[in-house]
């Protein structure tokens, strides 16, 4: 039976497409963008999280894991012994605060239809619905457009959260699956992308270009372009370039992201290494001083 791997549920929410939605978080990105909010969605695989400040130093994890990858506790662990790739929960079922924690728990179809389906009620009455976030969700491809259908037929709204980073050949897919799709842009400069991504954007572009025109005038069906706004993109200059881009394919609005930095504690639970960016926050002035270059399409800051 085919199983999705997905790394958080987040229930209630109201910031990623219309109405109240649950959000669902699948392992695996072919991008690995320096801002990443869950930066421990990009591997394919569970990973392990220690949060130190839950550990009471029982040293249990380290008593329990059969690969001794724990030394002591799990500040001193050493990453190539571990399992936890390979399906080993030992640890972390030892550990008794969840100071130790797996990111990556596998789920059928059935399974998490059930947890979609308590919320109906809240999806009907708000038209809201259920997003499949990430990580990149057209990485499980498979299970997430199984997912979607079975969704749908239930009469449940469904959307995907993209980097536009797909093959080619699901477009036609994502569109029987998806009732919304939201797709991040990042830069337009090849370039500057590969350095802020570690992909080129050819192809995101071609994929984007792909879904707008089927997409077009589909009644209950549509496309929310965002843009994380980063200290690498947000020069007037670029935010000129996307609204020109923009109007060329009749797309006339544009949700900005703000970089936050609040994924950097997730940084060190994971213990995962990224560049570091030089601001921590967009003040309101500069928000605005942004939105105010765009003249000809409509700005909504999201997030
Ligand atoms: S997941 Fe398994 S192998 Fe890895 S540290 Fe925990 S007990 Fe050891
Ligand atoms: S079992 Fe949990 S609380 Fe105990 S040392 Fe390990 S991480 Fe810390």
């Amino acid at each position: 039976m085919i199983k999705g791997l997905i790394f958080d549920i987040e229930k209630y929410a109201i910031h990623d497409g219309p109405g109240i939605r649950t959000l669902v978080f699948f392992k695996g990105c072919p991008l690995n963008c320096l801002w990443c909010q869950n930066p421990e969605s990009i591997n394919p695989n569970p990973e392990l999280s220690y949060k130190k400040s839950k550990c009471i130093n029982c040293s249990k994890c380290s008593e329990s894991c059969p690969e001794h990858a724990i030394i002591k506790n799990p500040r001193n662990f050493i990453k190539n012994k571990c399992k936890v790739q390979d399906g080993c929960r030992i640890c972390s079922k030892a550990c008794p605060s969840t100071a130790l924690e797996i990111a990556g728990q596998e789920i059928t179809v059935d399974e998490l239809l059930t947890i979609i389906l308590e919320d109906k009620e809240y999806y009907e009455s708000s038209n809201g619905g259920v997003t499949c976030s990430g990580g990149e969700p057209t990485f499980q491809w498979s299970f997430v457009k199984k997912f979607l259908l079975a969704c749908k037929s239930n009469g449940i709204s469904t959307a995907i959260e993209t980097c536009g980073y797909f093959n080619p050949q699901i477009t036609e897919e994502i569109f029987e699956a998806c009732d919304i799709v939201l797709f991040d842009l990042k830069h337009l400069d090849n370039k500057i992308h590969v350095k802020i991504t570690g992909r080129q954007n050819e192809m995101i572009l071609k994929n984007l270009e792909n879904l707008i025109s089927i997409f077009k005038d589909v009644d209950n069906k549509k496309i929310i372009i965002r843009m994380p706004l980063v200290p690498y993109n947000d020069s007037k200059q670029h935010l000129l370039r996307i609204e020109e881009f923009l109007i060329e394919k009749e797309i006339f609005s544009l949700v900005l992201l703000p970089y936050n930095s609040l994924y950097k504690q997730k940084l060190i639970n994971f213990r995962l290494k990224r560049t570091k960016l030089k601001i921590s926050s967009y003040s309101k002035e500069q928000l605005e001083t942004i939105k105010n270059y765009f003249k000809n399409i409509e700005i909504s800051i999201g997030g």
